[in-house]
């Protein structure tokens, strides 16, 4: 049993998390800290491991669900908020949202970010996913970071090539670092370019509108697959989008349980009507891997994080043999 007696003063208790997550569900952290400060973070961090307690970093929870029986540990969600600016280059903490990024950016004519117009999530949880809008990845305009160790809060310093940047991927899901800080390299712009920027900004977001649900939802739930994973071709070729296999499957906007449903206007997302729960959201999720599975023989898997789920009520890679 824990002793709450030495709680460091930023951690609260039996904090609700449905508001913290963009599908809105799930139940309560334990412990929750929101350190505006290195110093919180790195006393909550300390703490943790101390208590030998479960550790999640949140962001701005745009790409995870949250299990209704909450999480037996602490989650932190840093508000690290400063955006520092010298020449192109601009320099955000990990809890400042991308969009909040972007506004920054255009209102000192820095060009490049706009392309994630749309997108919610912060700094850290785009630098954790290297975040991705058509041809474009987050890794293009980072150049260095600050990165804070999951045991023992000390800050260090890296440079691009230690995230390891993939699809979907950064070497922070694999290292005991979290993302402090992040410094991006920009494109500086005349008056009249960044006029033109802002409209595209509009134009992409108004875009979005219309493609994908903006709420109760985690955007793509499944990732999409490598080239190597399939061997359905369409047209000479390799068809590595999940949505293309849900959709051919007639799932989009014809699979419901409670309140949660695969999407009408996205075959790869899910979406809560306000009433799901999160078991909801997962019988959903699991229904699409085992109909893509019995006729394509490939189980899609999550892009979103799971937080609070033991075992993993998805279908792993490779199952049913
Ligand atoms: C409507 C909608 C549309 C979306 N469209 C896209 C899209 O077009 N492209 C795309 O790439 N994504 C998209 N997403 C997914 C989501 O926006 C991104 O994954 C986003 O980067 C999540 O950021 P977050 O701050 O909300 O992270 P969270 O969802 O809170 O966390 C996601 C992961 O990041 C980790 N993380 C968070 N902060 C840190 C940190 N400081 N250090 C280390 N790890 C951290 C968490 O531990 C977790 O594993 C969409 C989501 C929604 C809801």
């Amino acid at each position: 049993m824990l002793q709450h007696n030495n709680l460091p003063p930023c951690i609260q208790t039996q904090v609700p998390l449905h508001d913290k997550n963009w599908f809105g569900t799930g139940g309560l952290a334990r412990f929750f800290c929101a350190p505006q400060t290195a110093a919180d973070f790195q006393q909550a961090l300390v703490w943790a491991n101390e208590q030998n307690i479960e550790l999640f970093i949140l962001g701005q929870g745009a790409n995870v669900l949250i299990n209704d029986d909450g999480f037996d540990g602490l989650i932190i969600a840093p508000k690290i908020n400063h955006i520092q600016i010298d020449g192109n280059y601009i320099t955000a903490g990990a809890g400042v949202t991308m969009d909040q990024l972007i506004t920054y950016c255009l209102d000192h004519q820095l060009l490049g970010l706009e392309e994630f117009s749309g997108i919610p999530g912060t700094v850290g949880g785009s630098v954790y996913i290297n975040l991705h809008y058509f041809e474009f990845l987050l890794e293009q305009f980072l150049v260095d970071a600050h990165i804070i160790n999951r045991t023992t809060g000390q800050i260090m310093q890296v440079t691009r090539d230690w995230f390891n940047f993939g699809y979907n991927y950064s070497e922070l899901h694999n290292q005991p670092w979290y993302l402090f800080d992040a410094r991006f390299v920009l494109k500086p712009a005349s008056k009249i370019e960044t006029a033109y920027a802002r409209g595209r900004r509009t134009e992409i977001i108004r875009h979005r509108m219309r493609r994908y649900p903006s709420a109760g939802t985690c955007g793509s739930f499944f990732r999409n697959f490598h080239a190597h994973e399939v061997t359905f071709e369409h047209n000479g070729t390799k068809m590595i989008h999940v949505a293309y296999y849900l959709d051919k499957l007639g799932l989009k906007g014809n699979f419901r349980i409670g309140g949660a449903s695969v999407s009408w206007q996205h075959a790869n997302m899910i979406v809560n009507n306000g009433t799901a729960t999160s078991a909801n959201i997962v019988g959903v999720a699991r229904h699409m891997q085992q109909t893509v599975f019995d006729a394509y023989g490939i189980t899609p898997q999550p892009e979103c994080i799971l937080i609070g789920f033991k075992p993993n009520p998805l279908l792993s890679q490779p199952h049913g043999v």
